[in-house]
């Protein structure tokens, strides 16, 4: 582990890596283009004008926008009953000009979470959130990922922050950010604690850990106290406090004691937008019937793509 650097943790931004990882994407669709005359398209469903919703689905649409990819918004009707919600998904499954999909979350209250995530095609499914594709990471196989839990371990890989046989601790365990963050952590070779709202003494976890992936949504949960001098921090939070968007770290106070701390806003949150293109444009490619199928992206280095098939991209294809 690295000592603190003088002035304060490094920043670990996301934006640089961001656009390195969308300027491979807009190659990539211009290939795509070129092969189909048509770009690749995302179709973002959302049930009802939810504010908070609709701030993330512009930020998607204007990234789509960016890279050459057609950003499709589907709207239902946010008192629309959950079997018209599934069966809107069920229309762009099977619509060979969709690509990828993504369903926008809060979901109404009566639309049950479960249904709307086993009905996306996993082979479209690039938030990763359909049960094969958790079940592919699970089991270290090769599916798609959930974008922001690839993002908070990406984050890392790509600013040099060496993983292999370092403690981690993941705070928070919901099943799209902790428990993938924490499963690719393991597969990076970290040696893994996950804790949660019924942890007892969480910072003495903390302190004990060398890296601190802390996806909570609690503003302020984790202080620099309670880290380990020269600890790795990402910040996965999103909070607004008081008109202002901040992450679940006391910022001021961790970085006086960490060696590397992810930026809220600026850090985890422009990579996931950018790997959730990237995910989009492999999507693309896995459907062209003709071509070799990519590889994922950014596997880590001797981790086997393995599949059940033997076909490096087949399980990420879903069960076709
Ligand atoms: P979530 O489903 O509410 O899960 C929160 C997790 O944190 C739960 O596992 C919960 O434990 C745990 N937790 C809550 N309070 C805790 C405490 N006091 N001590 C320890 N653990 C505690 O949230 P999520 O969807 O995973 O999102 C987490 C955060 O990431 C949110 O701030 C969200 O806005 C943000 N986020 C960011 C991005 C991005 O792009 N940066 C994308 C998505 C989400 P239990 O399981 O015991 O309840």
């Amino acid at each position: 582990m690295t000592g603190v650097p003088r002035g304060g943790a490094r920043l670990l931004e996301g934006g640089p890596i961001a656009a390195e990882i969308r300027q491979a994407v807009s190659e990539d669709v211009e290939a795509y283009r070129e092969r189909h005359g048509r770009a690749p398209v995302l179709a973002v469903v959302i049930c009802g004008r939810d504010a908070p919703s609709m701030v993330y689905l512009r930020q998607i649409l204007r990234s789509c926008e960016k890279v050459g990819i057609e950003g499709r918004l589907v709207e239902v009707d946010g008192e629309a009953s959950e079997r018209s919600v599934v069966e809107t998904i069920e229309a762009l499954n099977s619509d060979a000009g969709v690509n990828g999909i993504i369903v926008q979350m809060p979901l109404p209250a009566t639309v049950r979470l479960r249904s709307i995530v086993d009905a996306i095609d996993p082979a479209r499914d690039i938030d990763g959130i359909h049960p094969l594709n958790a079940g592919l990471l699970r089991l270290g196989y090769d599916g798609f990922l959930p974008a922001t839990a690839h993002a908070s371990v990406e984050i890392l890989r790509r600013s040099g922050i060496e993983i292999e046989g370092r403690r981690a601790v993941v705070v928070g365990r919901s099943q799209v950010v902790g428990m993938p963050a924490a499963f690719l952590l393991v597969r990076e070779n970290a040696t893994v604690t996950v804790c949660h709202s019924r942890t007892r003494d969480l910072a003495r976890h903390v302190k004990d850990a060398e890296i601190v992936v802390v996806a909570a949504g609690k503003p302020g949960l984790i202080r620099g106290d309670m880290l380990r001098r020269g600890a790795v921090v990402v910040d996965v939070g999103i909070n607004v406090v008081d008109g202002a968007i901040v992450g679940d770290v006391d910022f001021a106070s961790a970085q006086r004691v960490a060696s590397a701390i992810t930026p809220v806003p600026g850090g985890v949150g422009p990579l996931t937008n950018a790997l959730l293109l990237a995910h989009l444009v492999r999507a693309a490619r896995g459907q062209e019937p003709d071509l070799v199928p990519p590889a994922a992206p950014n596997l880590p280095a001797g981790a086997t793509p393995a599949t059940v098939s033997g076909d490096p991209v087949a399980s990420s294809q879903g069960a076709r």
